[in-house]
């Protein structure tokens, strides 16, 4: 099925409700030093250059990535300064729900490592902060990843010995028990599914929001969002000491020791347009979703759990460890729209139905077709949906008889207090996403490429990148400094980082080389930076 019908444009409701604080504009600020007073700031310029913000690490981007990025480096004692274009949740995280899932991952691969750490993170984060628990709507609701074919479920016993192995407790339900424990769903004779009852949910937006109010608690951080945050540019440094800048609408932001891209799928363009290297630029490709919340139907039980069809697995299959992924992984697998079944209900009540996934371009406005699609493909596992599906229906057929596609559809898609969310997965091509340093450019480091998980994997990704760039301070401390102003700034940056470095911190970077951008760019397209 292609995606082919367009709804007026209009703004999405992702980004309307999630941009909740006004642009601000850049200001002149120079976060100097670690720790130091944001009030003591210099004003505007230097003797040594026109820099409008100085910090440590400069990170693009105010999506979960980057979010947890900074906290991560403010813990360690490194000043942060966040540029983002738009507003928190512009991009793919503002339409992610929050499924913080195993039952689908392949226990084993470097996917999982991440995934698993993280959710060990998320679990440490709620249990030392019972306020935040609550304020990212923390929900123990288990996962059911529901098979529909006695072939499925075989495959399902396969999956709960691998899960039981690497101690995430699985439990297998036959078409009896489910009755029980999800009374909504209706599966066909032999259908079945593995409960994980430790997976869990979160609201993603929320937990955005509270990520940036965390950071903006330290005197070492400042978030520019808005025009004057959109990154037009980068002049990356000649050499190892001399630090890189960032060209913005609001003027150059340089970067004392890191640059950081967790621009989502953005990030392409912009290493492409500072390295010279278009290749960086197809490593990742918007694959787009949508994602349905609708008032709890009338007469419809409850869904109790998060569930996911078995088909869901398949997203998740190429990315499961293999450093060199086939030809499979090219983006241009599944052109056609993937609609696979997802339901969980929020910590308010509504129902969250997803998703779809397509390679359909940078375009974000809600497509009829695509959630009629959803809604019907949900029906079918859970029945009380069918008069809803009926009517998104309607509404998917009154836009392609519409001569033009202004007005066929309402914000609800044809089902009355529906909204659809609408995001663009950042897809690494291969499925897995980059996380370190991009060699050949010191100090500039990557994170993105997440795809689904990214609201799951932010914690341990913060961490990794972190780890990746207090080594490289570290390492510039130690070496012969090239002028002398470097070198104090270095060596006090250095001092802050390589403390927080020697904090017991079990994360070593060798188990996630992988994850390395010029690994992941060598495994999709066989060359390594710099040698195109
Ligand atoms: C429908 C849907 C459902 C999902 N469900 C889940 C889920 O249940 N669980 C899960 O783990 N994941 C889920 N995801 C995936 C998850 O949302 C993403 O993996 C994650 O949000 C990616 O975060 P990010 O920070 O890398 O990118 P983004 O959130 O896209 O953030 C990148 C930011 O960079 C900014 N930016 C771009 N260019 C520039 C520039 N030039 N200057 C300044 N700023 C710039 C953008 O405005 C944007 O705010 C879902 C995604 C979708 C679409």
């Amino acid at each position: 099925m292609q995606s082919t019908l367009r709804v007026q444009p209009r703004s999405l409701p992702a980004q309307g409700r999630c941009a909740s604080r006004r642009p601000r504009i850049l200001r002149p600020l120079h976060v100097a030093q670690p720790l130091q007073q944001r009030s003591a700031v210099l004003a505007r310029g230097t003797a040594a250059s026109d820099d409008t913000l100085t910090a440590d690490v400069v990170i693009v981007g105010a999506g979960i990535v980057g979010l947890f990025a900074a906290a991560d480096l403010l813990k360690a004692g490194l000043s942060v300064a966040l540029l983002e274009r738009k507003g928190l949740c512009a991009g793919a995280t503002g339409a992610g729900q929050g499924y913080l899932w195993r039952a689908h991952r392949n226990p084993g691969s470097v996917g999982w490592a991440l995934a698993a750490r993280s959710v060990a993170l998320w679990h440490r984060l709620v249990e030392a902060d019972p306020a935040f628990r609550e304020a990212i709507e923390w929900q123990d609701c288990g996962s059911l990843l529901v098979a529909t074919s006695p072939s499925e479920a075989a495959s399902l016993s396969e999956r709960q010995m691998h899960l039981n192995e690497v101690g995430v407790r699985a439990s297998y339900m036959d078409g009896r028990r489910l009755a029980d424990a999800e009374p909504g769903l209706a599966l066909p004779p032999g259908g079945a599914a593995l409960l994980v009852g430790a997976d869990t949910q979160i609201n993603g937006r929320k937990a955005a929001h509270i990520l940036l109010d965390k950071c903006r608690a330290s005197p070492a951080f400042t978030d520019v969002m808005g025009e004057g945050g959109e990154v037009q540019g980068l002049e990356l440094a000649a050499g190892p000491g001399g630090g890189h800048v960032v060209r913005t609408k609001g003027g150059r932001v340089r970067a004392r020791h890191a640059l950081v891209l967790a621009a989502g799928v953005w990030t392409g363009g912009l290493l492409a347009g500072a390295t010279g290297d278009q290749e960086w630029k197809a490593l990742l490709q918007p694959r787009r979703g949508h994602l349905l919340e609708l008032p709890q139907p009338a007469g419809m039980p409850r869904v109790v759990h998060g569930m996911m069809e078995m088909s869901y697995t398949k997203h998740y299959a190429h990315a499961s460890g293999a450093t060199t992924p086939g030809p499979t992984a090219s983006v241009t697998e599944d052109a056609e729209v993937d609609i696979t079944f997802t339901a969980t209900t929020s910590a308010s009540g509504t129902l969250l139905i997803g998703s779809s996934r397509e390679f359909s371009g940078w375009e974000t406005d809600p497509s009829p077709a695509v959630v009629s699609a959803i809604m019907q493909r949900a029906a079918l596992f859970l029945p009380g949906l069918q008069p809803a599906a009926a009517q998104a229906a309607a509404a998917a057929a009154a836009a392609i008889g519409s001569s033009s596609s202004s007005g066929s559809s309402s914000s609800s898609a044809g089902v009355p207090g529906m909204t659809v969310r609408v995001g663009l997965r950042p897809y690494a091509v291969g499925g897995l996403p980059m996380v370190g340093p991009v060699a050949g450019a010191p100090g500039l480091f990557v994170a993105a490429g997440h795809e689904g998980s990214g609201l799951c994997m932010g914690p341990a990704t913060g961490q990794l990148l972190s780890r990746h760039v207090r080594k490289h301070v570290g390492a510039a401390a130690a070496a012969p400094a090239s002028s002398s102003s470097s070198a104090s700034s270095t060596s006090s940056a250095a001092a802050a980082g390589g403390a927080a470095a020697k904090k017991a911190d079990s994360l070593d970077t060798r188990s996630f080389e992988d994850l390395l951008p010029d690994v992941r760019r060598k495994a999709a397209f066989g060359s390594a930076a710099g040698k195109k």
